[in-house]
């Protein structure tokens, strides 16, 4: 009895690694803080400022389907601003089709987002967000052109372009 118990204990602690691996992709991760005070709105003043499905990407990390934005296609020069607070994150000339379906972008404006780790669809990823107002934007990812190589893949919604 006793061999038996620890042999249960010798596997579960084999598989725990295992184990958290396949939970953590099912807690719900809080959006990211604001790193200015006068945007640290609780749940309920965000969802009175943005439209449902803003809110649900800016405030709880979700991502539009693939090619339902319109800024997917948007090729004229201007500046993309944070649908959460209107900072500046990404100019014109950042931009190139991916072929993904989001509005894809090589490099931000400096400081204009922060980026954090998350393990939403099990491979860990890096997720970015609006570095003022902590609202998430989409994932970078490491195939993107040069000179940077980094592809910035964001969520159309979470956006605001003013063509200028
Ligand atoms: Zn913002």
């Amino acid at each position: 009895m006793k061999q038996f118990l620890s042999r249960r204990s010798f596997i579960l602690i084999l598989i725990m690694p295992i184990l958290k691996f396949i939970i953590k992709p099912y807690q719900v991760l809080a959006s990211s803080k604001a790193s200015d005070e006068s945007w640290n709105l609780s749940k309920e003043e965000w969802k009175n400022k943005l439209e449902p499905e803003a809110f649900y990407i800016l405030r709880e990390e979700g991502t539009e389907r693939a090619f339902s934005s319109v800024l997917n296609n948007e090729k004229r020069k201007g500046i993309f601003h944070c649908a959460g607070c209107n900072q500046a994150l990404f100019t014109s000339e950042t931009k190139f089709d991916s072929g993904t379906g989001w509005p894809s972008f090589w490099d931000p404006i400096k400081d204009s987002i922060e980026t954090k780790v998350d393990f939403k669809l099990i491979v860990p990823r890096t997720e970015y967000h609006c570095s003022r107002c902590g609202g998430h934007q989409g994932h970078v990812f490491n195939d993107g052109p040069m000179p940077t190589g980094k592809r910035y893949c964001n969520n159309g919604l979470a956006l605001n372009f003013i063509p200028g």
